[in-house]
């Protein structure tokens, strides 16, 4: 079976359109997105032109703050400093990465919690790890979407996530032991890759390596979820999985593209609309 993101995606960004839509007849709020990019990473741009048009898909303002290569760290934590007191903005989007000379942990850190729709604030994260998260970051709550769409059980599921990063694999493993799987986390030092994968019946790959993961690494009958964007020479697009082979032991495994990017869109709308919600209540 394909695990659908565009799918399940559109399920969500019609749930977010039904909310945007109550939240302004009942208070006339709008929720506002502030996208900020500093410099000109071609993969970014692409993505801040998707979520924008996710944005305005679902009645969601979005605001761009665009900015050459040469922003300084001052100007851009004055940036953060102003979106956060500015009422009208409800969620901030910092597109990483950020050119060298700025520093994403501190420019992150200044972003208000309330409005960290990308749930990276190490306030968020904290909360996350203490079991009582307020935002999850978009990619690994999306993963989450599609493995509760197609109806995968995770209670006490073997779930194996390769990769650690802040962004992908720690949260992952989070949500999956939040809902009584058994996780492992495997990484580059990790001893015997395949033996672990082996075992899992959830298998979620984030390591940024086209083909990490194989047929034969993969159990009969798991669910494979594939968040990798990797171009190879020939400028085709391609997970860390190897969709042919995994396709064939695999119940489910989400195709890239088509998987888990457009959740990763979805959640951010999800996320935005929250931070409006709570924020208009207060
Ligand atoms: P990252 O920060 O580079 O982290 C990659 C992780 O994978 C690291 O923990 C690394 O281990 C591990 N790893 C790398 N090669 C490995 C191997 N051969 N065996 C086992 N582990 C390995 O990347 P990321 O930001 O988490 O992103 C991962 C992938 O997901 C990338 O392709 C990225 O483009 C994609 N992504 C997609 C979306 C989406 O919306 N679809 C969103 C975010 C990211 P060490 O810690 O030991 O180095």
């Amino acid at each position: 079976m394909i695990l659908d993101g565009r799918i399940v995606a559109q399920k969500v960004l019609a749930e977010v359109r039904g909310g945007v839509e109550r939240l302004r007849a009942a208070t006339g709020v709008r929720p506002a997105l502030a996208v900020v990019l500093v410099g000109d990473d071609a993969p970014s741009k692409i993505y801040i032109a998707n979520k924008k048009k996710a944005a305005d898909g679902v009645g969601i303002d979005s605001r761009d703050f665009i900015y050459p290569q040469g922003l300084g760290r001052a100007q851009l934590l004055e940036l953060m400093g102003r979106l956060n007191r500015d009422p009208a903005v409800h969620g901030i989007l910092l597109q990483l990465p950020l050119p060298d000379g700025l520093d994403a942990d501190e420019a992150i850190a200044a972003i208000a919690p309330t409005k960290d729709v990308d749930g990276f604030h190490p306030e968020n994260l904290g909360r996350l790890l203490a079991g009582s998260p307020t935002v999850v970051p978009c990619t690994p709550a999306g993963c989450l979407e599609i493995l509760d769409h197609y109806g995968a059980d995770l209670k006490g599921a073997e779930a194996v996530v390769v990769g650690r990063s802040v962004v992908v694999g720690k949260p992952l493993a989070q949500l999956l032991l939040a809902r009584h799987a058994t996780v492992t986390m495997c990484h580059t030092r990790t001893r015997d890759l395949a033996a672990h994968t082996r075992r899992a019946d959830i298998l979620c790959v984030a390591a940024g390596r086209a083909g990490v993961v194989t047929g034969g690494m993969v159990k009969e009958g798991a669910w494979v979820v594939d968040v990798g964007v990797n171009r190879l020479q020939s400028g085709k697009v391609v997970g860390d999985v190897d969709f042919e082979s995994v396709q064939r032991r695999a119940r489910g495994v989400t195709p890239v593209p088509g998987g888990v990017g457009p959740m990763t869109v979805a959640m951010l709308m999800k996320n935005t609309l929250a931070a409006a919600e709570r924020q208009t209540k207060r």
